[in-house]
Order: structure tokens, then C-alpha cells, then sequence
């Protein structure tokens, strides 16, 4: 029998310990659990969370059919199979339990290796179901993950910052977007090498990714350019985090094996304070591009706003 926990509904006390028992001897279960009605069944599947639920059909108050359509409003416990015990031979009767959402049912007075080897086939079924689950979410994962530095992607980004001036858009939730670029970074590779060169990038993704809050979503933009989308802050508060970010990356020395390297980064700043500011995605993303350039223009290291002055973009003087 696949471990598992099982919970046991049945009026009669004596059926449940009979059925308990049964599924005990046949093997390594965790835990059976008892119920003598189907409301005490739901807040013990809420609550409990079993693996699987043995259920009688015919009980006074809330009974099998019941349990099956209350459950059926819930949609947090559909992943719970139910087994019906039945006396009822009815081909009608069977069909509308599978309609109603049980799993399967086994006729009364049962045989026990009959209810251990239905057990047994959905216990199984649901621990598949719970691992093609996790490797779903895991693929999600992976899919939204920068694999170099851990941060999010290009693609999560994306999805994001479209989600956020959707936001911006309907309810007027302030949005601002930095992008950051470390500054002369292909010196570090070409000084210190690329593995180093990737170290470095590491690094400055965990400063930025600790000096921000939880809410807001640090990816990885491009090569050595890092996106932070800040939800529900405007102009003020992002260029303080800007600030912020530039003055963490500066004073944070990169420990790469033997070599302890040095680096700063610039750092170009859109923020939409109303919807009226910026209608789309794509304009918020030239304007920080527009603002880091112009940091680059200015020196590097450091934080420029954009403002519309700034437009056009132009090519860096000797680029
Ligand atoms: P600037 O201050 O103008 O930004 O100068 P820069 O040298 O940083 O800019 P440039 O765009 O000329 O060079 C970016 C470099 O980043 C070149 C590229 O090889 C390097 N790079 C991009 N992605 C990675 C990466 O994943 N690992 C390493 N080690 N280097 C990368
Ligand atoms: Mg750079
Ligand atoms: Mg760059």
C-alpha cells in the first residue's frame, strides 16, 4: 500500500473500525482518521488534508451524495479521491456517484481485498497526480529563472510589467521601473575573465535583490543589465531606492576565489505616478533605457530620472 493518510466515513462505529482495520493490516498507512457523518468529513478534509476519503453513502444528516456535492463547491479539496461503500446495486444510483465526483465505489457488506485494491489504485493516482504537480511547478519555475544569477527572466519580466500597467491603468497604482547596468563591465571580463566576469554578476543580482522589498521583482534584463519593477511606488520612492541600489552595488566588493574586484553600476529610472503618465509597457521600458543611457552620458555611477527632456535617445558621444 503507498503511504498514505485515509479518512473513514461511516455512522456506524463498527463499520468504520471494521473498514479502519481493514486498510491498516493491509499495510503501511500513516494515519486513518474517523468520521460518523459527512460534515464532520468536510471540516476533517479541510483541515486534515487526507490522501483519501472511504465514504458510506446512506447516513442520517449529511450522507455520501451530499458530501460529494458540498465537496464540489470546494474547490481546494477536488484532489481528495472518495470511495463510496455502498449498498446500493443500482446502476443509476453507481453512475451518479461517478457524476457526482467520487472516484470509485465498492458494494456492501465488502470484500476486504477488493476495498484494499481500490485503495490502493487511487491512492497511487493521487500521489501521481501530487507529483506531476511539483514537477509543474518546478517547470514553472525554471521557466520564469535566470539560471546565471537566480533572478527572474526576460520572459517573467514581461509578463510582470504588463500585469502591473494593467494595474496602473485600472486602478491608478503608482508603478516605476529601474533599469541597471554595471559599469564597464566588459573591463571586468577582459581583466578579470568571464567566470569572474559571472561571479560579479552574481553578486550584484543578490545587493539588488536584498535592498529591495518583497513585493517588487528584480530580473535579469539582458548580459549584464538588471530590471527592477517597483510595484505601487512612484517617482519619489523609486529614485530613493535607485539611490539606494547605486550606493549598495558601489560599497559591496565582489569576492571572486583570490580576487576581491570592485564595481559600480548605473542606473536609469521610469515611474508613472498616475494612469495619465504612461499607457503601456513598452513606453515605461524606452524611458528607464532612455534614463540609463543618460547616467552612462553623465559619468556612470549613478541615478537619472527620466524626464522628457531627455528624449530623444541619443548614441553615447565616441559610441
Ligand atoms: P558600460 O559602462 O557602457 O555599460 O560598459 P560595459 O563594458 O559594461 O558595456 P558593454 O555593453 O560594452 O559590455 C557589456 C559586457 O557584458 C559585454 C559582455 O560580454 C558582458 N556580458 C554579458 N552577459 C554576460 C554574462 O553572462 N557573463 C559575463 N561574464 N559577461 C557578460
Ligand atoms: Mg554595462
Ligand atoms: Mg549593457
Amino acid at each position: 500500500m503507498p503511504r498514505g493518510r485515509i479518512l473513514v466515513v461511516d455512522d456506524s462505529a463498527p463499520v468504520r473500525a471494521a473498514v479502519a482495520e481493514t486498510l491498516r493490516q493491509a499495510g503501511d498507512l500513516e494515519e486513518v482518521l474517523e468520521a460518523e457523518d459527512g460534515l464532520v468529513a468536510l471540516r476533517l478534509m479541510a483541515e486534515e488534508r487526507p490522501d483519501l476519503v472511504v465514504c458510506d453513502l446512506v447516513m442520517p444528516g449529511c450522507d455520501g451524495i451530499q458530501l460529494l456535492r458540498l465537496r464540489a463547491a470546494k474547490p481546494e479539496l477536488a484532489s481528495i479521491p472518495v470511495l463510496i461503500l455502498t449498498a446500493d446495486t443500482e446502476l443509476d444510483r453507481k453512475v451518479e456517484l461517478f457524476d457526482r465526483g467520487a472516484s470509485d465505489y465498492v458494494c456492501k457488506p465488502f470484500d476486504p481485498r477488493e476495498l484494499v485494491a481500490r485503495v490502493r489504485v487511487h491512492l497511487r493516482l493521487k500521489l501521481m497526480a501530487e507529483d506531476l504537480a511539483a514537477a509543474n511547478e518546478k517547470l514553472y519555475r525554471l521557466s520564469c529563472t535566470d539560471p546565471l544569477t537566480e533572478l527572474f527572466n526576460r520572459r517573467h519580466f514581461n509578463n510582470v510589467l504588463d500585469v502591473e500597467v494593467a494595474r496602473l491603468q485600472r486602478y491608478g497604482i503608482p508603478l516605476a521601473l529601474i533599469l541597471a547596468d554595471v559599469d564597464h563591465f566588459k573591463r571586468v571580463n577582459d581583466e578579470h575573465g568571464h567566470l569572474v566576469g559571472d561571479e560579479v554578476l552574481r553578486s550584484v543580482a543578490v545587493t539588488l535583490g536584498r535592498s529591495v522589498r518583497k513585493a517588487d521583482v528584480v530580473a535579469r534584463y539582458g548580459g549584464e543589465e538588471i530590471a527592477i519593477v517597483l510595484t505601487n511606488t512612484g517617482t519619489a520612492g523609486a529614485f530613493v531606492l535607485a539611490e539606494r541600489l547605486r550606493a549598495a552595488v558601489e560599497t559591496t566588493p565582489v569576492q571572486a576565489g583570490e580576487r576581491t574586484v570592485r564595481c559600480t553600476a548605473s542606473f536609469g529610472v521610469a515611474a508613472a505616478d498616475t494612469n495619465a503618465d504612461v499607457t503601456d509597457a513598452a513606453t515605461l521600458v524606452s524611458r528607464a533605457d532612455c534614463a540609463l543611457y543618460a547616467a552612462k552620458r553623465d559619468g556612470r555611477n549613478r541615478v537619472v530620472m527620466w524626464a522628457p527632456e531627455l528624449e530623444p535617445l541619443a548614441p553615447e558621444p565616441g559610441a
